[in-house]
């Protein structure tokens, strides 16, 4: 069998618009958002029904061709971006887009996996339910790919990740079979649960076409403040109090450091800063309540009283609630201003944080005089994302990656936690994986991995 063969029979399946094959057409596919790494690619194929991907996946198995599943192309790690080989064929899911259907009764909605993530959002608050997966990429991020790495976000201290929020998967296997777990059932005892093995997977195992998913009550009250603190301990000690006094009401703490404010003040002039000075520490903290009485604002102002915060800003309404959202959301943007930063989304258990903090940084800025270090995140699930600056903001920081990379990976290890809580591996850090999951974990994922797709086509070069 020949590529042209292969091409012939794609596109008589899919029809000209729906295969790219010109390198122009191809070029924005091939790259990934952080701009590290550019493939090539045999191929696009934008499929609009699982029968179809299934179709292109018996095709690729016939003609033995390796493909990369792709939803938004936003991936931190260059998991959907194909390897320089040119041989692999993107399966993209942007054509699967639809919000199939909003179960208000079942407290669930059903997508097709490319749906963007603040669609469906929006459909299920137009049910009068929430869907709380959230994160900057929301307006842009597909749902295949959130599922792909398991994608955490704002809100998962009160609701869960990806994989807390999925009930039931269709995927297309390598071989071009489906199988069918689309099921919305909360108990669901069948032996092994299959669908967590696709969760988090990066595309190594199989293309998720459909997904189900829990939803919750809208709440009906929100509100949120943005509050200076001494350390990250007084922090951690705060949302403890919080929880002890509103239990799951508090459905995000975020923690932001001194240079996240700096980097937001140099990049977004119009963004009011809230505080002069500007804090080493500050949280912020979101309520939201379903049916209650007392006005959340004036609860939240109360709490942090009581718990002896002595400077606050409190959003008063929706947009002043997102005027402060903004201040933590433009942060990573803000950084992709400044320059290359050596990017680590890590976590240890929540209450090591304020240790882990105080241990890494010294051991950066002892082997890197010049260290920034940019430390934001999500406190009440132990996440932290922390990101190094050096004097030097061009691609040439890239040069000491490794041994920055090592000393935060080590410390991380120490403390019990993990190099990677949310953006998964992709292209960037299988040696990480191999390093710190080595071992039996490393050769039970590889065998997984061979029940799956023995020949190796699926995501070539990510994870392993
Ligand atoms: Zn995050």
């Amino acid at each position: 069998m020949t590529t042209s063969a292969f091409l012939a029979a794609l596109h008589a399946l899919l029809g000209p618009s729906n295969l790219l094959t010109d390198p122009a057409d191809l070029a924005r596919y091939c790259l990934d958002q952080r701009r590290r790494y550019r493939g090539q690619a045999l191929a696009l194929a934008r499929p609009r029904s699982t029968e179809e991907v299934a179709a292109v996946m018996r095709l690729c198995a016939e003609h033995a061709v390796p493909v990369v599943p792709q939803g938004g192309n936003t991936s931190n790690c260059g998991a959907a971006t194909p390897d320089e080989s040119g041989h692999a064929l993107i399966l993209s899911l942007e054509r699967m887009n639809r919000v199939l259907a909003v179960d208000a009764a079942n407290n669930t909605v059903t997508v097709e996996a490319g749906a963007i993530l603040t669609d469906v959002q929006q459909a299920c608050r137009a049910a009068n339910r929430l869907f709380p997966a959230d994160w900057g990429a929301a307006g842009s991020c597909r749902i295949g790919g959130a599922l792909a790495v398991n994608a955490g976000g704002m809100n998962v201290l009160r609701y869960g990740n990806m994989r807390e929020l999925t009930l039931g998967l269709e995927v297309v296997l390598p071989s071009g079979e489906i199988w069918n777990g689309l099921r919305a059932l909360r108990k669901d005892n069948t032996g092994y649960d299959l669908k967590q093995l696709f969760i988090g997977s990066e595309g190594t195992l199989g293309i998720i076409t459909r997904a189900v998913l829990r939803l919750f009550p809208l709440p009906t009250a929100r509100a949120a403040a943005m509050a200076v603190l001494p350390d990250p301990a007084a922090a951690l000690a705060l949302l403890r109090e919080l929880q002890s006094e509103v239990g799951d009401r508090v459905t995000s703490f975020e923690l932001i450091g001194r240079p996240c404010f700096d980097l937001v003040a140099k990049h977004f002039l119009a963004l009011a800063q809230p505080f002069s000075p500007t804090p080493e520490w500050a949280a912020l903290i979101e309520l939201a309540d379903c049916g209650q009485s007392e006005p959340l604002s004036d609860r939240l102002l109360e709490l942090l009283a009581e718990a002896g915060v002595e400077d606050a800003v409190l959003a008063r309404n929706e947009s002043e609630i997102e005027t402060l959202w903004r201040l933590r959301e433009e942060i990573p943007e803000a950084q992709r201003r400044e320059g290359v930063s050596i990017k680590h989304d890590i976590s240890v258990p929540v209450s090591s944080l304020p240790q882990f903090i105080e241990t890494c940084g010294p051991r950066l800025t002892a082997a890197f005089a010049d260290a920034q270090i940019v430390v934001f995140g999500h406190l009440g699930d132990g996440n932290l994302h922390y990101n190094v600056f050096r004097e030097d903001k061009s691609a040439h920081a890239y040069a000491d990656e490794a041994a920055i990379n090592a000393i935060v990976y080590d410390c991380v290890a120490e403390f019990g936690g993990s190099f990677s809580a949310e953006h998964g591996i992709g292209q960037l850090k299988t040696a990480a994986l191999a390093h710190y999951r080595g071992g039996i974990e490393l050769t039970l994922m590889q065998e997984i991995k061979r029940v799956f797709d023995p020949k190796g086509r699926m995501n070539p070069g990510k994870l392993f």
